[in-house]
């Protein structure tokens, strides 16, 4: 990739810990992304903020769940990255542009006839410090619902859902894996190997290879992939370990054996537990949403911000930096387009967050002192194609429903005729989604998968769907609501 910062720096903007924003478009040798976010931070130097410059106002444009700060649930990196930012900036007013009707992006709650369905993140965790903060501030604590029997999370094995054991033990002692990879797992602190073809400490490797090298094919094929497709729509060949789970990473690279770098691990956080530390453990009760689901989150902080502080409608076209080199301080205008007229915002700004999609931010026009200021080292990133399929069925009609999360989908598990990724047993988990006598199911199709899958015409999602559920959970007959 080629050395973001040091470009940045050169333009005198920068890019907030690049690596770091960037990490989540690195590729290995697909160009299918486990996701697509890169925040572009654009600031003045923190020598500015020495001087006492008293505060800063702040553009923000992008108005999905990324687009305040520190709220973004599972990507860690992010949090601290933007939290990062947040210091450095000194937060006087912001001023967010979005050019939906709407804020959220991609968290859309419905309701709809008794039912609400997510059609983005169902649920997020509590595992960051900023988002248990954010929860204590916007008053969501009252809201928070936390599924019934979330423990239980099913994969399909040979056609069937099976319930994934639930901690390592329990993997050992079930029929999950076969004897050989059980063994494998056991005797991982002896027999794992070290990668050949890892040269440096910044080369690639996928996170199928990276779990094959320590527990075996079959895990890699029955936990690994199904995990990776459920939560990213990826597959584990063509996504990199080192920014997927930076954490396993580095235990590698201080332990060598993820299992014995994980006991060691555990025993030395024990050591140094705090009150602290195991009141937060006790807040941490697993994945939650809320009532009325995840777009509560994105409703409650609009609700934080004033009147003049979030446009709507307002799809920015134009940003442009008249800092001069004489000039302490940068100073940023912004152009949007609103009812198909172009306006300038008549505030100007000392710095700007940019959570837009990066296909979005390519196409705005940044100047620099009149100058055209290309994004062309940011990577080019490909989305994953993925639908969103809610049925629901009477309940008489589902001869084996199961209690829990949901199940994933294996890659392997097409050659038993299951095409989805996987599926939430919505009503299961959170009662309230649905009336009594009907279950609701939220269904992913496509991915890298099958991204033809995911635009397939609405019977033949119908189709792949309904055949499914048919032969997971016996659903009978057709869905009495799907959309
Ligand atoms: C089906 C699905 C399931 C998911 N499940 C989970 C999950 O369980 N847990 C989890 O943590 N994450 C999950 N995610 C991911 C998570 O929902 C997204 O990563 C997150 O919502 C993205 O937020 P964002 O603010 O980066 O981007 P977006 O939500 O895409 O928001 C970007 C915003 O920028 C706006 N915009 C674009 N261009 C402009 C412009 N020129 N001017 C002004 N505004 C602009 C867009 O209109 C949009 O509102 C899921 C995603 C999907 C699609």
């Amino acid at each position: 990739m080629t050395n973001i910062s040091e470009l940045w720096s050169k333009s005198r903007m920068r890019l907030y810990d690049g690596q770091h924003s960037l990490n989540r478009c690195t590729l290995i040798s697909s160009p299918e992304p486990n996701t697509r976010v890169c925040v572009l931070a654009m600031a003045s130097s923190a020598k500015e903020d020495k001087r006492g410059f008293p505060g800063k106002c702040v553009a923000v444009i992008g108005a999905g769940v990324r687009y305040v700060s520190d709220q973004i649930v599972e990507f860690r990196q992010f949090l601290r990255y933007v939290r990062k930012v947040m210091c450095s900036m000194n937060w006087r007013s912001c001023c967010v542009f979005e050019a939906e009707g709407r804020a959220g992006g991609k968290l859309r709650s419905i309701s709809h006839d008794g039912l609400i369905w997510d059609e983005g993140a169902n649920t997020m965790t509590e595992s960051e410090a900023a988002v248990r903060f954010l929860l204590d501030n916007l008053g969501l604590r009252d809201k928070q619902q936390f599924p019934l029997s979330q423990q239980k999370r099913y994969i399909a094995k040979n056609g069937v859902p099976v319930l994934l054991p639930s901690n390592p033990i329990a993997l050992i002692r079930s029929n999950f894996l076969s004897a050989g990879s059980k063994l494998q797992i056991f005797l991982e602190p002896f027999l794992w190997k070290n990668s050949d073809s890892l040269k440096g400490p910044d080369t690639e490797e996928s996170v199928g290879a990276f779990f094959q090298r320590h527990f075996g094919k079959e895990v890699v094929d029955y936990l690994i992939d199904p995990f990776v497709a459920g939560t990213s729509g990826g597959d584990p060949e063509s996504l990199s370990m080192r920014h997927v789970f930076p954490e396993l990473w580095s235990l590698e690279k201080r332990f060598g054996s993820i299992i014995s770098g994980a006991i060691q691990s555990k025993l030395s956080a024990k050591k140094g537990t705090t009150g602290e530390s195991s009141a937060k453990k006790k807040q941490n009760h697993g994945s939650f949403s809320f009532l009325g689901g995840m777009q509560s989150l994105t409703n409650a902080l609009c609700n934080e911000l004033g009147k003049d502080e979030l446009k709507l409608q307002s799809k920015v076209l134009e940003l442009s930096c008249s800092c001069s080199e004489n000039s302490p301080f940068d100073n940023w205008s912004v152009s949007y387009e609103l009812d198909n007229k172009k306006l300038s915002c008549e505030k100007s700004f000392d710095a700007l967050i940019v959570t837009a999609p990066l296909s979005d931010v390519k196409q705005m026009r940044i100047t620099r002192r009149g100058s055209p200021f290309l994004l062309d080292f940011v990577p080019e990133v490909s989305y994953l194609p993925m639908s969103v399929i809610i049925t629901t069925f009477k309940k008489e009609s589902v001869k084996r429903p199961l209690e829990g999360f949901g199940v994933l989908i294996p890659s392997k598990e097409q050659k038993n005729g299951l095409k989805t990724l996987g599926t939430l047993f919505s009503s299961m988990m959170f009662p309230d989604r649905a009336p009594n006598d009907v279950y609701l199911y939220t269904t992913f199709v496509g991915g890298s998968r099958n991204p033809e899958l995911a635009k397939a015409s609405r019977d033949e999602l119908k189709q792949i769907v309904t055949s499914d559920l048919r032969q997971l959970l016996g659903a009978e007959g057709q869905p009495a609501f799907l959309k």
